[in-house]
This record gives structure tokens, C-alpha cells and sequence, in this order.
């Protein structure tokens, strides 16, 4: 039996942008700045191989992923624990090189969904 689909992991929770209409993105610019440990990321690709998971893994929530430096490490962890696993993230693309882009796809990445947000 499937525990879940989806599974999404906000690896930090700071943002490019202030948009008007969103409280974390208000919220979250200041000396509270957290970052998921090295550590307990590795624990939930453990976890999510063990359960064989096969579902959604989004490296991100309220966010901007691209702000963490380790994404494509991110990526290429969760890809090698869950091969069979789709996983993607939505961006607001202020950090995204075409580089950056090609190194994420091939550490594993499935799907990037740009937002337009102004
Ligand atoms: S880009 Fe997204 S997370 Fe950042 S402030 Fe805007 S709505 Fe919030």
C-alpha cells in the first residue's frame, strides 16, 4: 500500500522575491533563515528508497529552490535512492543558467515549472 504520492522538502526557506501575495515570501528574508540539514536529507532519500518510492519528489515548498547551492546535489541524491521516481520543482527562474539547468537535468531532473510571478 502506497503511504503517499508526493512528497515535497523545502531544503531552505528563503526567497528572490517579495511577491505582494505571499506571506513566506514577506516573512521569510530575515535572521531566521533555516537550512535542512545535509543529514536529514540524506535520511528521507534513505526513507523514500526504502518505501521504493516511485511518486512525485519535489526538492522544494515555499521557497525558491535555486537559492540552495546543493540542488543539484539534492537532485542527483534523491535520483540514485529513487530511480523510478519523477521528480521536479517549480522555480521563479531568477537564478537559472542554462547551465545550472543542464546540470540539474542531468544529475536526474524531470520537470522545472517556471513561474512568471511579478
Ligand atoms: S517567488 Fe514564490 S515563494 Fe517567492 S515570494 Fe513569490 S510567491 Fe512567494
Amino acid at each position: 500500500m502506497k503511504l503517499f504520492n508526493i512528497i515535497y522538502i523545502e531544503t531552505h526557506n528563503r526567497c528572490t522575491r517579495r511577491c505582494w501575495f505571499c506571506k513566506f515570501g514577506q516573512e521569510r528574508q530575515d535572521s531566521s533563515s533555516r537550512i535542512l540539514e545535509d543529514g536529514l536529507i540524506e535520511k528521507i532519500a534513505d526513507n523514500l528508497h526504502k518505501l521504493n518510492f516511485r511518486g512525485r519528489i519535489t526538492p522544494a515548498e515555499t521557497n525558491e529552490p535555486l537559492l540552495d547551492p546543493r540542488m543539484v546535489e539534492i537532485i542527483r541524491l534523491f535520483r540514485a535512492k529513487c530511480p523510478e521516481a519523477f521528480i521536479s520543482m517549480a522555480s521563479n527562474g531568477d537564478l537559472l543558467t542554462e547551465e545550472l539547468f543542464r546540470s540539474m537535468v542531468a544529475a536526474g531532473l524531470d520537470g522545472l515549472c517556471l513561474t512568471l510571478l511579478r
